[in-house]
């Protein structure tokens, strides 16, 4: 079927909205999803930009937020009229998956980062030429092609358009707090950067009762809204020395846990320099910056440890409807990193994304819904 998909045809090229893009055929443990709304992550810039690969011509966007509209014959948990978020797709059987630990399906770069479907099928078709996908996703279209596994079903109460960036950014940094780091009570920690996946980072520390929640960025209106989600303190660091500011903030001691979302190299380096004894610092940015490790001096005196984490460690049946009870709660408040932008407006939404203008932007793809219903 022919649907509207903002196409990327080649590295550092704008989006391009075409209404001649063929989706593949509903497979039979698939969901055909018509889409209401797509949050922007900073992954869709990496690919866009190169700075990360999969393929070009490619139709990006793996936040999405629909209702499904058709279901294969094989589908158990879905079915026509359901409103869905959209993660990341696992195969369910391998060790990994069976072990409950879907984000190290051992088929995890094949099913969401080749660029094909999972049995290697294209997704997308224009004019007989494949174009590539995400996450065996693609949420830049007006109706995608998505496996049972990839939906998290949701309350038809709740506005969708704000739901999609649950599927990521949202999963990945609170998942990386709930789910990796896990801060008992009392214990304290530090998140460089404040965007979607920092300031999730932030409220789930403060769910998990950290007594210090430091948020730190560069821009003051962005420190100023990670104070009112959940960080207990901030820093800009462009204000001078971090690592002495946190360690002034802890007692001396530097915080138990760190996660940079920046990826900038300095950044990563003084994400492990504000570490107490013991402390882990998670770096989780997609980023092509390296960093400079003294393993004894840097890590091994002072039994700290850095660790990479992949989508938060989240399955995202489970996480995704925690962080809705979170919000209900008033303790996971993502709706205010949001702002709205029309579907023809994606690459002014991703210009803003990438200059920080917005936390979150949110493409509203139909515009007819209404929010309830
Ligand atoms: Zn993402
Ligand atoms: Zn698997």
């Amino acid at each position: 079927m022919k649907i509207t998909a903002a196409v990327v045809d080649q590295k550092n090229a704008d989006f391009a909205i075409r209404d001649d893009v063929d989706l593949a055929d509903l497979g039979p443990d698939d969901l055909q999803v018509h889409m209401v709304a797509s949050g922007i992550c900073h992954s869709d810039e990496a690919l866009r930009i190169g700075d990360a690969v999969i393929d070009y011509p490619i139709v990006l966007g793996h936040e999405g937020a629909g209702i499904v509209e058709k279901v294969g014959p094989e589908v158990t948990q879905f079915k026509p009229g359901d409103h869905v978020v959209l993660s990341f797709y696992a195969c369910g059987n391998c060790k990994s998956c069976l072990r409950g630990i879907p984000t190290q399906c051992e088929n995890y770069a094949k099913n969401n980062l080749s660029g094909t479907r999972p049995d290697g099928s294209a997704h997308f078709t224009e004019n007989g030429h494949p174009v590539a996908d995400m996450f065996d996703q693609s949420s830049f279209t007006t109706t995608t092609v998505v496996r049972e596994r990839n939906a998290v079903k949701v309350d038809k109460a709740l506005d969708l358009r704000m739901l999609g960036p649950l599927g990521c950014g949202y999963v990945t940094g609170s998942g990386t707090v709930l789910n990796t780091l896990k801060p008992r009570p009392g214990q304290t920690i530090a998140v460089f950067g404040t965007g979607a996946v920092g300031l999730a980072a932030m409220m789930a520390g403060r769910i998990s009762g950290c007594t210090k929640v430091i948020g730190i960025d560069i821009v003051d209106a962005r420190l100023d809204l990670a104070k009112e989600l959940g960080a207990t303190d901030v820093i800009n660091s462009q204000n001078g020395n971090v690592v002495q500011a946190v360690k002034d903030l802890t007692g001396g001691y530097g915080v138990d846990f760190a996660v940079d979302t920046t990826g900038v190299t300095s950044v990563m380096e003084d994400s492990i320099k504000v570490l107490a004894q013991g402390g882990t610092s998670a770096a989780i940015a997609v980023t092509p910056n390296h960093i400079d490790v003294d393993t004894w001096n840097d890590l091994c005196v002072d039994d700290k440890k850095l660790i990479g984490v992949n989508m938060g460690d989240s399955i995202p049946q489970v996480d995704i409807p925690r962080l809705i009870d979170f919000y209900k709660m008033g303790m996971f408040d993502f709706d205010k990193t949001e702002k709205f932008y029309k579907f023809s407006e994606i690459n002014e939404a991703n210009a803003d994304s990438r200059s920080g203008k917005t936390i979150k932007p949110v493409l509203i793809i139909d515009p007819a819904y209404v929010p309830g219903k």
